[in-house]
């Protein structure tokens, strides 16, 4: 049975594996391969001689899609933030699941 100890230890082991709050990017991490501007290079033939893996990030806002190209020294981190943004919002809704848990458990108790 759940008490108010072993309710404070699984907040403790999700608050472990939380990331920081503000290493996010609410978007989606794309890797994509782009023509050029040169006129007779080959990457206008075919989609196999595009210029790439360049990275980028679209995310919603304000009804529309836009897109920030991500500078190469970013590209780990934006990878591991926008996955984060995920991680962020799974770990506020087993908080929330634990904290009405808890109190659930105040109110069962008899006085
Ligand atoms: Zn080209």
């Amino acid at each position: 049975m759940e008490t108010k100890e072993t309710l404070n230890k699984t907040r403790e082991e999700i608050m472990k594996g939380a990331p920081a709050l503000d290493k996010v990017v609410r978007g989606t991490f794309i890797e994509v391969y782009l023509e050029c501007t040169r006129k007779k290079c080959k990457c206008h033939k075919a989609k196999k001689y595009r210029h790439g893996p360049y990275y980028r990030i679209s995310y919603g806002q304000g009804n529309k899609v836009h897109h920030v190209y991500v500078p190469l020294e970013w590209k780990e981190k934006a990878k591991e933030w926008t996955d984060n943004y995920i991680k962020i919002w799974e770990i506020i809704e087993q908080l929330s699941q634990l904290n009405i848990k808890e109190m659930k458990l105040k109110n069962g108790r008899k006085k």
